[in-house]
């Protein structure tokens, strides 16, 4: 049974979220605002499968919590409930490490759905995590480049000696420009295939995410020789600059 951590202040819409989850066989627990699910997950860090992160919340926002979250090396996969009207949040909370977002209200079908899409991931990663169970062989979703090793199935990133722990996102692009190597890829195409953004949202989540994947896989960010810029377009991943 996955648990999962439902963090929303509106007690009805919580207890409505929370019945339904359970009926469908999730185990649930609600935290009131930011402060309680933070230190829900810093006392007991692997009892949570998912997140639901409402962004509104008394206190610390949702935005702060991911991004505490993130900072204290959690990745837990969080799915983030934004407002409707505000495009912005979405990106804000890409920001802040969130994983995914569904604008409120939503139809219970689509966050059903986008929670079990994000524990599929988190299955694969407890199962080749486990050295009991073989792993199966869609695990072996491994990408290597210029001394560099993206294991997509545990969500990390090695450079020479250094680790570095993605977000369920961050690999998402990264896979999606490592698809289309060698090519120019826009922003609107990143936006659309990657995060199912079709409205008219701002592209520069995509820069963000740029910069911090930069941060990760180049020797030098400011002078990429991998995740490189296409003015006027969008970005071109090569895997072994000549
Ligand atoms: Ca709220």
């Amino acid at each position: 049974m996955s648990a999962v951590l439902l963090v929303e202040d509106e007690q009805h819409l919580a207890v409505g979220l929370q019945f339904n989850l359970e009926a469908e066989g999730y185990e649930v627990e609600i935290a009131p605002d930011g402060e309680t699910a933070l230190a829900l997950l810093a006392r007991s860090p692997n009892r949570f499968d998912a997140v639901v992160l409402d962004v509104m919340l008394p206190g610390k926002d949702g935005f702060e919590v991911a991004s505490e979250l993130r900072q204290a090396g959690r990745f837990v996969p969080i799915l983030m409930l934004t407002a409707r009207n505000r495009p912005e949040d979405v990106l804000r909370g890409f920001e802040a490490g969130a994983d995914d977002y569904l604008p409120k209200p939503f139809e219970l079908a689509i966050l059903l759905a986008r929670l079990r899409g994000l524990l599929r991931r988190r299955e694969w990663f407890h199962l080749t995590q486990n050295p009991a169970e073989p792993a199966p062989a869609t695990s072996a979703d491994v990408f290597t480049f210029a001394g560099k090793t993206i294991d997509f199935s545990n969500l990390e990133l090695h450079a020479g000696d250094r680790t570095v722990k993605l977000t369920l996102m961050e690999a998402e692009l990264l896979r999606y420009l490592i698809r289309h190597e060698g090519k120019a890829v826009a922003r609107r195409s990143m936006l659309e295939e990657v995060w199912g953004l079709r409205e008219d949202t701002d592209t520069r989540a995509i820069d963000n995410f740029i910069v911090r994947l930069r941060k990760y896989l180049e020797t030098e960010p400011a002078n990429p020789r991998h995740l490189l810029t296409v003015r006027g377009v969008g970005y071109r991943f090569v895997a072994e600059p000549g």
